[in-house]
């Protein structure tokens, strides 16, 4: 028998909050009707597939991914609005992104500070903490718009390295006024970097992506999940070349796969079907919310993303009753004391959008 045990091998080797913290946790959903994660519900139309099956069929597999990705970023700074002059990097998702850039911010000297307005995007926090950084979230005020006196006033204390805004904000659905956006860009100056995460940005259809040639302590990260392609997790972050530089430093080599690089010019090449798609989304958005408004007890708080976050009587219980009809969506309830009794619910098809409103309004009433 081997000498080792286990559980002394893990308290010996693995760091403590680790040990003592868990994985990002998502639900089995086979058989469900997937509202908890914000994707797009629309595939590619089939004639796009196949001529997309025929790509992928002759990628080179045996080979590593070119290093430079040179098309793809070529078609990123030409489709979607990078600046002459700047840049691309590319990640395994924007989560992948967010990794890179706390490793390449934390500090041996001392410990660096990650904030970002709260309720937040959860992998601002769990990155932070793995690369060995402090996080400190300020809360939103209750209408979810900046709190900017408290936010510089943060920044003035704790001096943060790299500053987290999420455009429009997941999960409360929101875009910040745009004059407390730049309010933090200009207080942090060459002292901190910040991060306008434009995710929900093809719904939003705003972006901070025109200033980066005015600020150069902004950098703008972005994703093809929500446009519609989850699956192939490829995101980018644009900004100026000597800082891309530096993040570049500590991306791990090859971190986007031929597939996904394929995918990824595919889709780039027919981007107007993907906005049509978003489009159709942002109408059902303005349909959904409605219907939710009319509810009785229930709050919908303003959306520009392709979700909406609501408040209702009693989330526990009406997440349960929209469990049992097998729709799955998120309960926001414990994440934030902001977020009391509050859910979030990504916008579908309109019959899966009908589905959920119906299962809602049941739980109502039961
Ligand atoms: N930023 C925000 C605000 C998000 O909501 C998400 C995903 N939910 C991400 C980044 C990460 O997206 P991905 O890794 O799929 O690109």
């Amino acid at each position: 028998m081997s000498r080792t045990n286990i559980d002394n091998l893990i308290a010996n080797t693995i760091r403590e909050d680790v040990r003592s913290g868990h994985g990002y946790t998502v639900p089995d959903s086979s058989g469900y009707i997937k509202l908890d994660a914000m994707e797009n519900p629309y595939q590619l139309p089939e004639p796009l597939r196949v001529e997309l099956a025929q790509r992928l069929a002759d990628a080179v597999l045996n080979r590593y991914p070119l290093a430079s990705y040179a098309t793809l970023k070529e078609k990123i700074r030409t489709k979607l609005g990078v600046p002459a002059g700047y840049d691309v990097i590319l990640g395994n998702g924007s989560d992948e992104i967010i990794s890179i850039l706390c490793m390449a911010c934390s500090r041996q000297d001392k410990r660096a500070v990650v904030m970002a307005p709260t309720p937040a995007f959860v992998m601002f926090q769990r990155s932070a903490q793995f690369a060995g950084m402090d996080y400190v979230g300020v809360p939103l005020k209750s209408d979810f718009s900046l709190d900017l006196p408290a936010m510089l006033a943060a920044i003035e204390k704790h001096k943060p390295s790299l500053v987290f805004l999420a455009y429009p904000n997941n999960p409360t659905g929101n875009l910040y006024a745009e004059a407390d956006m730049v309010a933090i860009i200009e207080a942090l100056g060459e002292d901190g970097i910040v991060v306008s995460d434009e995710a929900y940005q093809p719904f939003a259809r705003t972006t901070f992506m025109d200033k980066l040639p005015r600020y150069p302590n902004l950098v703008v990260m972005r994703t093809l999940s929500k446009l519609g392609l989850a699956g192939i997790r490829l995101g980018y972050l644009a900004a100026a070349p000597a800082l891309l530089d530096q993040f570049d430093k500590v991306r791990p080599p090859y971190n986007v796969n031929v597939l996904t690089q394929v995918a990824a010019e595919f889709a780039l090449d027919h981007v107007d079907v993907l906005d049509e798609q978003a489009a159709r989304l942002n109408e059902a958005r303005t349909e959904l919310s409605a219907a939710l408004a009319a509810l009785p007890g229930v709050t919908v708080f303003p959306s520009s993303a392709n979700f909406i976050t609501l408040r209702v009587p009693d989330a526990d219980k009406s997440c349960a009753k929209l469990f049992a009809e097998r729709v799955l969506i998120k309960n926001l309830s414990r994440m934030h004391e902001l977020l009391a009794n509050c859910i979030r619910v990504t916008v579908s098809t309109p019959e899966e959008n009908s589905v959920f409103l119906n299962a809602l309004k049941a739980s109502l009433q039961a």
